[in-house]
């Protein structure tokens, strides 16, 4: 591993899909703490990077300070342990790894080499989710309801991955909402009972809903990746001085008796950010929690099977 302390991080970035293209690339071109020095993707390439096939190659074939990865979380805890072993931070895509245990032992890794571990989750980083929580702080919550219906077709098209064991399906999405909650919600969300639809011949569901408490408030979820029309990332909490609610992944905020408050979305480039200060400070940030409630609802919910479903 390099120096990183006054430098630039040279950073390689692995798996160029979606939201590498969307987001990852647009937030490291604006950020001048990082300089994209390579990718490893095994059938994408970016003009005047250096490109390899996967991370073992990339590493062996140039100088990093740290990776970050955009791969789907299957297969991603081989990624991590290859850079981790190498010496290099890790920034993982959410959700961070496919098992807990997983996660668990990506951090011990980390720890022991000295390197750093950043679990993003990118929704956390939304313009109304800070705002919130700190309004929430000292009400009393009642009840909290939790709406994420959105299109697979639409917004993971062709993503068979999703739909796979281990590939989350409609908790892909679900876990942002799960992400903002644990963050803004001063107690644990605790699952009580639920229910999943998987399709027939995958492994991961396409739609569930889950009835959980935090504290003395009752959560109400529910996920629907067969949404057409209009798209729903809404997240409302009735409190002692009224419901609060967070529209668009958590974009817009809606105080009791305010106008809607709306910011541009800075979520990348602040993931970038907090990832550089925690490279310049020695540390890890390592948060399961959202990963913990979607393996609670996997232990816990009711499976359904429903009828195919194809791209
Ligand atoms: P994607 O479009 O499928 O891109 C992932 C890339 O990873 C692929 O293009 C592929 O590139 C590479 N890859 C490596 N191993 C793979 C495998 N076994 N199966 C499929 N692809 C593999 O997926 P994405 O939407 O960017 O999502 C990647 C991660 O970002 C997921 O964890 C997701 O939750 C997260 N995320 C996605 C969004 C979004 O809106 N799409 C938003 C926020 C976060 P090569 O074929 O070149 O190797």
């Amino acid at each position: 591993m390099a120096e990183t302390n006054s430098q630039r991080i040279r950073l390689g970035l692995v798996g160029i899909g979606k939201i590498a293209r969307d987001q990852h690339l647009p937030a490291l071109a604006a950020d001048t703490r990082f300089e994209l020095a390579a990718t490893a993707s095994r059938n994408a390439q970016l003009d005047n990077v250096p490109g390899y096939p996967d991370v073992a190659a990339m590493i062996a074939g140039h100088d990093l300070d740290a990776v970050s990865l955009c791969t789907p979380p299957d297969g991603r805890y081989e990624q991590a342990v290859t850079a981790i072993d190498a010496g290099l931070h890790v920034m993982l895509e959410k959700p961070p790894a496919t098992t807990l245990t997983e996660i668990a032992a990506l951090a011990d890794r980390a720890r022991a080499k000295g390197v750093v571990l950043f679990t993003t989750w990118h929704s956390r980083e939304a313009a109304g989710v800070e705002p919130a929580k700190a309004w929430l702080q000292g009400k009393q919550i009642q009840a909290v309801r939790i709406t994420w219906r959105e299109d697979i077709r639409r917004w993971h098209p062709g993503q068979e991955w999703i739909l796979a064991a281990g590939g989350f399906g409609v908790f892909d999405p679900g876990i942002n909402a799960l992400s903002i909650a644990t963050k803004i919600l001063p107690d644990p969300l605790l699952l009580l009972s639920g229910w999943m639809e998987v399709p027939e011949g995958r492994g991961s569901p396409l739609a569930a809903e889950l009835k959980m408490r935090s504290g003395n408030a009752k959560v109400d979820v529910v996920f629907d990746f067969l949404q057409t029309g209009p798209q729903t990332w809404d997240i409302e909490i009735d409190t002692d001085a009224g419901t609060l609610r967070l529209g668009m992944g958590g974009s817009i905020l809606q105080l009791p008796g305010d106008d809607e408050q709306k910011a541009p979305d800075r979520e990348y480039p602040r993931l970038y950010a907090r990832f550089a200060e925690l490279v310049a400070a020695g540390e890890s940030d390592v948060d399961i929690r959202p990963l913990q409630i979607v393996a609670d609802a996997f232990m816990m919910a009711e499976r359904r099977t429903t009828a195919r479903f194809e791209f």
